[in-house]
C-alpha cells in the first residue's frame, strides 16, 4: 500500500507543565491545499513546527511519505519546506543572494542551484527584483521571497504558518493566487485563525482547538458537520417562547426581539411543518418563515466557544 504523503499518529507538546497539542492524528493522503484553522493559542504552530522538524514533539510520530521524522529528520525534511509567520530573511542580503543560500541549506545539488532560484524568481514573480536588498522589498514582496525560499528545493509539502497575515488585500489575492498555483505540484498546509481564508483557498480542513483536532473533512463537510442552520420566524400574535419551544420538532428557541424568532431543529422540514400547523391551531399569525443559512464564520465562532 502506498504510503500517505503525512501522516501524524498520537502527537502531544509540551511546554514545560502546559500541553500545547493533545493526542493529534491525522492522514493527508493526497495532494490539496489543507487549511489548519484554529482561534489563537490553539496549538496551529506548534503543530506545524513539529512536522517542519523545527521542534521535536513530547510524545508521538510524524511520518512524512513514510519517513519516521524522528529517525530520519534530514530525509523527512527533504519534503518539506517551511515558511514560519515571520519569514526568516536576511534583510542585508539581495533575494537572488538569499536564494541561492537557502537552496544551499536545502542540499540543492550544486549544478542544479542556478535552475532551481531561476525557477522560484519566476514563479513567485520576483524576477525582476532580484538584485535588491530584502528589507527594501515591500511587505507582499517579503512573503514571496519567504514562499519561494519554501520551495525552493521542489518539497513534497509546503507548509506556511497564516501566510496572508499582515497583508493588505491586494497583495493576500496575490499570495494566494501563488499557493493555488503552487499547489497544482504540492501539498500545501496552511494555518489560519480566520475561517473566510480557508474557504478561499483551502479544499480540507483540520480545525484545532485547544491542542485537539476537531475537525477533518471538506469545507463543505465542515458546513454540514456542524450545521446548525436555523428557522427564522414572524408572526403577529405570537406565543411565548416557552410554548415556542414546546411546539414538536422544535429544539430550541432564541427570541430576537419584535415578534421575531430564531428557532433551531434537527430537520427544517419537520420543524417548519409543526411550526405552520401549531400557528394555525393558536392563531399566531405567521407571516414569514424561512431557513436561515449559518455563515461558518458564526459556525467558526460558537464552535470555538464551545470548546472553551
Ligand atoms: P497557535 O499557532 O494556534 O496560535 P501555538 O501553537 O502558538 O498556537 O500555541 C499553543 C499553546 O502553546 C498556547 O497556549 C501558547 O501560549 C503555548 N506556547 C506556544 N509556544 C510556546 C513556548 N515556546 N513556550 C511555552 N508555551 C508556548
Amino acid at each position: 500500500m502506498e504510503e500517505p504523503i503525512l501522516r501524524i499518529e498520537h502527537l502531544s507538546h509540551r511546554y514545560n507543565i502546559q500541553w500545547a497539542v493533545r493526542d493529534i492524528s491525522f492522514e493527508i493522503p493526497k495532494r490539496g491545499i489543507y487549511g489548519l484553522l484554529g482561534s489563537n493559542g490553539a496549538g496551529k504552530s506548534t503543530t506545524m513546527n513539529i512536522i517542519s522538524g523545527v521542534i521535536k514533539q513530547t510524545e508521538g510520530s510524524v511520518f512524512i511519505k513514510g519517513i519516521d521524522a524522528r529517525k530520519r529528520p534530514v530525509d523527512a525534511k527533504r519534503h518539506i519546506g517551511f515558511l514560519p509567520q515571520k519569514p526568516p530573511l536576511y534583510g542585508d542580503l539581495t533575494v537572488e543572494e538569499f536564494l541561492y543560500y537557502s537552496a544551499r541549506l536545502r542540499w540543492v545539488p550544486a549544478n542544479m542551484l542556478k535552475s532551481a532560484v531561476e525557477d522560484v524568481l519566476v514563479r513567485c514573480g520576483i524576477a525582476h527584483f532580484r538584485k535588491r536588498l530584502i528589507k527594501n522589498l515591500s511587505g507582499g514582496y517579503q512573503q514571496r521571497v519567504g514562499i519561494a525560499q519554501a520551495i525552493i528545493h521542489k518539497p513534497e509539502i509546503v507548509i506556511f504558518d497564516e501566510p496572508t497575515n499582515g497583508l493588505d488585500p491586494n497583495q493576500i489575492m496575490e499570495v494566494r493566487h501563488l499557493i493555488k498555483d503552487i499547489a497544482q505540484e504540492r501539498t500545501i498546509i496552511l494555518s489560519t485563525h480566520i475561517l473566510t481564508e480557508v474557504q478561499a483557498t483551502c479544499d480540507n480542513i483540520m480545525m484545532i482547538e485547544q491542542g485537539k483536532l476537531v475537525f477533518m473533512g471538506t469545507v463543505d463537510e465542515f458546513d454540514n458537520y456542524i450545521a446548525p442552520n436555523t428557522i427564522y420566524l414572524r408572526m403577529g400574535n405570537p406565543p411565548t417562547v416557552e410554548e415556542l419551544a414546546k411546539v414538536e420538532n422544535v429544539q430550541g428557541v432564541e427570541d430576537l426581539g419584535d415578534r421575531k424568532f430564531r428557532v433551531r431543529f434537527e430537520n427544517a422540514q419537520e420543524a417548519m411543518d409543526s411550526i405552520v400547523k401549531q400557528s394555525v391551531v393558536h392563531d399566531w399569525h405567521l407571516s414569514e418563515i424561512r431557513v436561515e443559512k449559518t455563515s461558518l464564520d458564526k459556525i467558526f465562532s460558537e464552535l470555538s466557544k464551545k470548546i472553551q
